[in-house]
């Protein structure tokens, strides 16, 4: 992105609508290379310039990707009428990013989910092609065993008939609830849940803890959010 007004870079960065930005101005609070600017309409080059907003220097940036380790209860949408989604857990600040959520977890699955305003980095980590591995953590009800283990090595025949992608089952704990892992390299509609399903065995809790090679920091708390490092980002592309 090179030439922008100056009105919609502080808008798109989040820092007030343009009738905010306007009074901003006035009050002498917005600076391109060091003069203070009142007229918005004016271009700038994002590259070249530099835009300070009350004495802070304003970096600009078209892309964010943020990494939430989704509770349970919230939908991975956008926007929805009935439930809270996973955008309105994020910090407002990143609202006029308008970034949406990479894939979907179920409502009731925790864990890592990306969320960004890249859509083709998203694209690409969804992509059926690429069969970018995800890992889920679950519990399940039922004994897994060796056998669920090898039927899963050689892939699931879903409910509908879909024959999956071989998948990798390591069992943790075995018990009348056990513990497990599972890597999958597609994403079926709730599709370790009818893995187990097909198999005889229900997962009553769901966890994804690795999207590539990207796996979730374990010091988010369910609900938390921050934006990747630049390492992380990385790992995803
Ligand atoms: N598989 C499921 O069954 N649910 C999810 O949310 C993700 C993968």
């Amino acid at each position: 992105m090179a030439k922008m007004r100056v009105d919609k870079l502080l808008a798109n960065m989040g820092y007030g609508t343009r009738k905010d930005l306007k009074k901003f101005a006035k009050e002498g609070i917005i600076r391109v290379d060091g003069e203070i600017m009142k007229d918005l309409s004016q271009h700038v080059d994002t590259e070249r310039n530099e835009v300070e907003f009350d004495g802070e220097i304003v970096r600009y940036r078209e892309f964010v990707y943020l990494m939430l380790n989704k509770p349970k209860g919230v939908i991975s949408a956008t926007e929805d009428h009935v439930d809270r989604t996973v955008v309105d857990l994020l910090d407002p600040m990143y609202l006029p990013f308008q970034v949406f959520p990479v894939g979907r977890l179920d409502k009731d699955t925790e864990g890592l989910l990306i969320l960004t305003n890249d859509g083709k980095t998203a694209h690409e980590l969804l992509s059926p092609k690429k069969h970018v591995p995800k890992r889920y953590y679950a519990d399940v009800q039922g004994e897994v065993t060796e056998k669920d283990q090898k039927l899963f090595k050689k892939g699931i025949t879903l409910d509908d008939g879909y024959q999956t992608l071989p998948a990798k089952l390591e069992i943790l704990q075995t018990g009348p609830v056990s513990k497990i892992e599972l890597t999958i390299f597609e994403g079926k509609f709730h599709q370790v849940k009818r893995m187990f399903e097909s198999v005889g065995k229900k997962v009553v809790y769901l966890k994804r803890i690795k999207m590539g090679r990207l796996e979730l920091d374990p010091q988010l708390a369910l609900g938390e959010s921050r934006e990747l490092t630049d390492e992380e980002l990385d790992l995803l592309k």
